[in-house]
C-alpha cells in the first residue's frame, strides 16, 4: 500500500524508517498517516504523524548514516543553545538574581537625567515643577 502511494521512495516494509527533513523525526512506515483527499474518492496522501508537520513523501528520506550523524548533532547543538541562555542566575542562599542589569542601568540614567532636570530648574524657572519624578507621596 505505501509502495503504491509513495511514488518517490522504495518501500519495502512498514518498520522502515526515514527522516522527516520537515520536523526532523524520525518516522516508520507504521508510524506515517495515510489520509484520502476527499470524501474517500481523493487520491489517498501520505503524511508525517508529527503534529503540525504537513510534510510530503518527497521530504522523507533515507536514514543513512550521514542523516543520523547530522540529527544527533542538531539534537546537541540545541541542547548547547538552551543550555547558553538561562534567564537567571541562582545563587548561593537560593535567591535568583536577573542577569539582565540593562533595567538597573536605566534607572541610574533616569536618576541622572531627573538631577540634571533639577539643576536646571533652579536656573530656568520655565520648566514646571512637573517634572519631577513622582515621589512616594502620590495617591
Ligand atoms: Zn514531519
Amino acid at each position: 500500500m505505501l509502495r503504491r502511494i509513495d511514488q518517490f521512495r522504495q518501500w519495502h516494509s512498514l518498520d522502515e524508517k526515514r527522516y522527516c527533513l520537515v520536523c526532523g523525526n524520525l518516522i516508520t512506515g507504521r508510524q506515517i498517516q495515510v489520509t484520502d483527499g476527499t470524501h474517500g474518492s481523493g487520491p489517498l496522501r501520505l503524511n508525517c504523524p508529527t503534529e503540525q508537520c504537513n510534510s510530503i513523501p518527497m521530504d522523507w528520506v533515507l536514514p543513512t548514516d550521514e542523516i543520523l550523524t547530522r540529527v544527533e548533532r542538531l539534537a546537541e547543538e540545541e541542547r548547547k543553545a538552551s543550555a547558553l541562555k538561562p534567564a537567571a542566575v541562582t545563587i548561593g542562599n537560593g535567591q535568583t538574581v536577573h542577569t539582565d542589569k540593562s533595567h538597573a542601568h536605566f534607572v541610574s540614567r533616569l536618576r541622572r537625567l531627573a538631577f540634571h532636570l533639577k539643576r536646571h530648574a533652579k536656573l530656568s524657572p520655565l520648566i514646571p515643577a512637573g517634572l519631577e519624578p513622582p515621589g512616594g507621596s502620590a495617591g
